[in-house]
């Protein structure tokens, strides 16, 4: 219960940060460069190991992405409608979660993308230092171990990251932060609010390039039939992150 509890409060923090992500997104948005680069913390260290993060929060693609965070409700019939209709989606998994249903996530890794999430799901850039560096480092091994690859994408909880955790997420071997730019938004209890919505940072229409940002919640599978419906009745296909964000 006491999980459950926290990842209601972690729901209603997404939404808050992604309220403020709004004004601090929308310069990105704008422009017709969607990809930004973040370099930081000079140090030697960091030249000798190539720090070089992208922040990413919409794609210059024709395309529009799936991702689905936190893994705490695994869902077979999610599962199967991926695998059956052949849907690309990048899961952002934390570590807790994986291990807790690690049938579950091998199977999921043969037709989806696993990336980093941490172990615990906590705020990065409100932990020290080497509590932050371990909380990525120990998402890569254990998703590294089920799937015999190491993710080079993440997803700092929140959407929180600072120089210090995208240096620290380099060293782990992570080129980019992916973050989002719409978002299925759910209701206390986990399941798609009705009627059905998508909700973009600019408020407009979901289009070409939106990372769209969905939950390993109990209601995913009416959110991903959702999505699905206004995806072709758009017109928009839904493609692989992982082919637009290249090792
Ligand atoms: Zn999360």
């Amino acid at each position: 219960m006491g999980r459950k509890r926290s990842r209601k409060m972690l729901n209603g923090a997404d939404k808050q940060l992604l309220r403020v992500m709004r004004n601090s997104v929308g310069a990105v948005m704008l422009g017709a460069i969607s990809v930004i680069s973040a370099y930081g913390t000079p140090s030697k260290d960091a030249a000798r190991q190539g720090y070089n993060i992208e922040i990413v929060s919409i794609v210059k693609s024709k395309d529009v992405f799936i991702t689905i965070d936190d893994g705490w409700f695994p869902d077979r019939k999610v599962l199967n409608l991926i695998e059956k209709e052949k849907i690309p989606t990048t899961t952002f998994l934390i570590g807790d979660a994986l291990q807790e249903h690690k049938k579950f996530w091998r199977e999921y890794s043969k037709y989806g993308s696993i990336q980093n999430h941490t172990l615990s799901h906590p705020f990065l850039t409100e932990i020290k230092n080497s509590e932050a560096r371990y909380e990525i480092t120990a998402d890569q091994k254990l998703i590294s171990s089920i799937t015999e690859r190491v993710p080079y994408m993440m997803r700092p909880p929140y959407g929180a990251y600072n120089k210090n955790v995208t240096y620290d997420a380099s060293l782990s071997g992570i080129k980019y932060v992916v973050l989002w730019s719409a978002e299925v938004p759910i209701g206390k209890d986990g399941y798609v609010r009705e009627p059905f919505r998508i909700e973009t940072f600019d408020a407009k229409e979901l289009k070409p390039g939106e990372i769209i940002l969905m939950h390993w919640d109990p209601g995913l599978y009416g959110a991903f039939n959702g999505l699905l419906r206004v995806v072709k009745e758009d017109g928009l296909k839904i493609g692989s992150l992982k082919k637009y964000l290249k090792k």
